[in-house]
């Protein structure tokens, strides 16, 4: 039997195993086996071998029809219902759960679950606003609640609707052990961007502050900061903002180096910029401040002096956009065949670095050129980081 037929025949075998559990329970009840065929209603067997012969639709007909009359069978459509949505028939879940909310006779436990069931089918056939209403009933009903508000934060942020989605992390911050606050200051950040987006910089430096409030260590909120800082001229503030992110999370250094150079440079301060380079190769030691130090000796003291520091550093830790910069650099003062053979050269290191990713998800694997806060992929926060390594950089 291959994989297929193997899970065709579990899930079709499902129904059978929780009907026959049914039937042992009801079988316990009696003591005759008189009284025993008095108490199965014959419709099961019907609507069962309508199951096993893969006519669902007639299978949901007989159990539907057997709900009006015998209240005890709630469990076993729950049970049918998660049977098809697990199977991807979500359309034949939802009417199974739809009908079981109509009966008039649930308890108010049955009730809500058979709410929770409904909702989730909505959310698998990606009817979101149904959800949404539904899982905010349970949360009002006090039922299912830390569930409800786990798909509410997911919907939330699906619709990029982040007032609502901080509202349900802090919910659950204050229900749950786990924190919230890095996700909850993404949210804020986000917002921010909105703000940034309509020119509300006002609006969005307080989203910003709120941002940095729940979570101290969110470089997004200090890059976001910095960029508003820089614009309005406030460079030293800006400077401050941008060189946060080393203690922040050293990985996302190389976001602010260009940053925090051009506030330098309108300083006037050419002596920092380069201590400051110094200083971000010592603690990260990435491609970037390598190549951007090399233009500012070059810059500053000659190009011999930027060429002979670019080839000791590519000695201690090569990389392909190093040997690549170097190349172009030496191909300037060569001529004649020499010169030809280094360009050939040159066009591969270019190739190689064409479909290079420059940021990968450190939980899925996800490659992306340039950087997402949230992945795209497994939707984790703040999960992709700037690549490193020989051919990465
Ligand atoms: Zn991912």
């Amino acid at each position: 039997m291959n994989e297929i037929d193997f899970l065709t025949v579990s899930a079709l075998l499902l129904p059978v195993a929780f009907l026959s559990g049914w039937w042992l329970a009801r079988s316990k009840k009696s003591n005759s086996n008189r009284e025993l065929n008095s108490s199965i209603n014959p419709e099961y067997f019907k609507g069962l071998n309508y199951v096993l012969n893969e006519q669902p639709d007639k299978a949901i007909e007989v159990f539907v029809r057997m709900l009006e009359v015998d209240s005890e069978t709630v469990e076993t459509h729950l049970a049918l219902g998660n049977l098809f949505r697990r199977r991807g028939e979500v359309d034949r879940a939802i009417r199974i759960h739809q009908n079981l909310i109509a009966r008039p006779n649930l308890s108010q436990e049955q009730k809500a679950l058979a709410l929770l069931e409904l909702a989730l089918d909505y959310m698998r056939s990606g009817l979101l606003d149904r959800a949404e209403g539904l899982f905010k009933q349970l949360v009002e009903l006090d039922k299912y609640s830390l569930q409800a508000c786990r798909h509410l934060l997911d919907i939330y942020q699906q619709e990029k609707d982040w007032e609502n989605a901080i509202f349900f992390a802090k919910k659950l911050e204050a229900s749950s052990n786990g924190t919230f606050d890095p996700l909850i200051a993404q949210f804020y950040c986000e917002l921010a961007e909105d703000h940034i987006t309509q020119k509300e910089d006002k609006e969005a430096r307080e989203k910003l502050r709120k941002a940095l409030n729940k979570d101290p260590a969110c470089v997004r909120a200090s890059i976001l900061e910095g960029t508003l800082l820089k614009k309005d001229g406030k460079l030293k503030s800006a400077l401050k903002a941008y060189k946060r992110v080393e203690k922040q999370d050293v990985e996302y250094l190389p976001e602010v180096i260009e940053s925090v150079l051009e506030c330098y440079q309108k300083l006037e301060q050419p002596k920092a910029a380069l201590e400051f380079l110094q200083h971000s190769q010592e603690k990260h030691s990435g491609t970037d401040s390598m190549l951007l130090l090399t233009e500012l000796i070059i810059e500053q003291q000659g190009e011999e002096e930027g060429i002979n520091y670019i080839a000791q550093q590519l000695r201690d830790r090569p990389t392909v956009r190093g040997v690549d910069r170097l190349l172009k650099y030496s191909l300037r003062n060569i001529q004649g065949e020499d010169r030809s053979r280094l360009k050939t050269i040159k066009e591969l290191t270019e190739s190689l670095l064409e479909n290079r990713p420059a940021y990968k998800c450190q939980q899925c694997g996800f490659k992306a050129k340039q950087l997402h806060w949230q992945c795209p992929s497994c939707k984790n926060w703040t999960t992709l980081k700037p690549t490193a390594g020989v051919k990465s950089e």
